[in-house]
């Protein structure tokens, strides 16, 4: 371990408050196959059966069509049910070793020294992303400082990086950019570092990106669901929620993107069910990362203003933008923002031919409620609140391929400048 004492120290004091989840067994998932099942159509009930033999729904919500992991022996079962059903990953334990070893600072970096592009050439452990940020922010002190807000259900701290411009620290509207809300979702993290890398390491060289430091501060959190991302390393690499009880249930974990107040008690964009993938909590915003979050967003608010939200997901390649809990409700700025992700989409498609879909969250692709955009717009009272659905259509999923990193962050940082140029 090549880390200075004082780093070690840090770290350590960010974690110590961890407890250990109840069950370390690793998820096998050697010979399970994803599945893409097209439903016809008012087949609610078949939907539900589908879930229950399923070990996760990957696309919780969309209508037309369900993909799901399941066991080998539930293949049968499954096909029984629905003829209409195409193998999207035949062996899931297979992908998720093509990923790739997650790579630690040990190996990868100079501890201590500001992060190199090879960082984005492999998936890390939590740890190491708490370093890459320290590390990221020791080279740029007079222009950035760690930030948090608020605590996770296991007692780990939401950390992310604030970074400014010439203006000086707090000057500018807001510019937030959350991660890995949903724990799965691999590539949002190492996507939203590449932004905040980006940002600070070619503030000095690169007039475009001058600019745009110049003109908002940035406030970027990696990870905000930092117990569901630990536990895809240790537990279940397709977790998707945080680890939060409810008493009435021995299913874990709320959807902090169904959490959000706005529209939460609204029906038929979340589930009530502890055990769905989509379950909305308790009450609204009973989720601790929650509350962080929306502190961060009134704070945000009621001091220079938000310009530019993204909450960055994957899988799908989708831009999408309020309403999520009404197909039928037009914000007031549908025109605006489908000028804004029409040029981001076209930027995207001109770095390496990735096709984008776009347009408002419900009609685009399905209900939400209590979608952090949909509060972010109204609640935060955003100019623009987006949501970015990265790499992949299926094909690997979540599990996307570590050789795939730097295409998908620097096809998305095109993108990104587009809509802060816009914003
Ligand atoms: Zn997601």
């Amino acid at each position: 371990m090549k880390a200075s004492l004082f780093l070690l120290s840090s770290i350590v004091s960010l974690v110590s408050a961890v407890s250990v989840p109840r069950t370390t067994e690793k998820v096998d998932y050697t010979g399970f196959k994803a599945l893409r099942v097209t439903l016809p159509e008012s087949s609610s009930e078949l939907e539900a059966q589908i879930e229950e033999l399923a070990i996760h729904v990957l696309n919780p919500g969309v209508a037309e069509h369900l993909d799901v992991v399941v066991s080998p022996d539930q293949v049968d079962a499954i096909t029984a049910l629905v003829s209409d059903t195409t193998v999207l990953v035949e062996d899931v334990g297979a992908a998720i070793a093509e990923e790739g070893e997650l790579v630690s600072s040990d190996d990868e970096m100079s501890v201590q020294a500001v992060p190199q592009e090879s960082w984005f050439t492999a998936y890390h452990p939590y740890a190491d992303h708490l370093t890459f940020l320290r590390d990221l922010q020791a080279g740029f002190t007079s222009q950035s400082e760690i930030i948090t807000t608020g605590t996770s259900v296991q007692g780990r701290v939401l950390t992310g990086i604030h970074i400014w411009g010439s203006g000086g620290k707090g000057s500018k509207p807001a510019v937030i950019i959350h991660g890995t809300v949903h724990a799965r979702e691999w590539i949002t993290t190492m996507t939203t570092e590449y932004l905040a890398w980006q940002l600070l390491t070619k503030y000095g060289s690169d007039a475009t990106i001058k600019a745009m430091v110049d003109k908002f501060d940035y406030y970027i959190i990696p990870i905000v669901n930092p117990d569901g991302f630990a536990y895809t390393q240790t537990g279940d690499r397709l977790w998707r929620k945080n680890r939060q009880t409810v008493s009435s249930s021995t299913c874990l974990g709320r959807d902090i993107n169904r959490n959000w107040p706005f529209q939460w008690s609204t029906a038929g964009g979340a589930s009530t069910s502890p055990c769905s993938e989509t379950y909305k909590g308790l009450a609204a915003g009973d989720a601790p990362e929650n509350l962080g979050l929306r502190t961060q967003v009134d704070q945000l608010r009621a001091g220079r203003g938000i310009a530019l939200y993204l909450d960055v997901h994957s899988y799908g390649q989708y831009i999408l933008w309020p309403f999520g809990y009404s197909c039928s409700a037009v914000v007031d700025t549908n025109a605006a923002y489908r000028s804004l992700a029409t040029r981001a989409a076209a930027a995207i498609r001109a770095v390496s031919g990735t096709a984008y879909t776009f347009g408002p969250s419900c009609s685009t692709l399905y209900a939400t409620t209590g979608s952090s955009v949909d509060h972010i717009d109204q609640v935060g009272d955003a100019k623009f609140a987006l949501t970015i659905e990265l790499r992949d259509k299926g094909t690997y999923g979540f599990v996307l391929p570590a050789n795939q990193i730097q295409p998908t962050v620097r096809e998305t940082w095109a993108g990104f400048v587009s809509m802060v140029q816009d914003a």
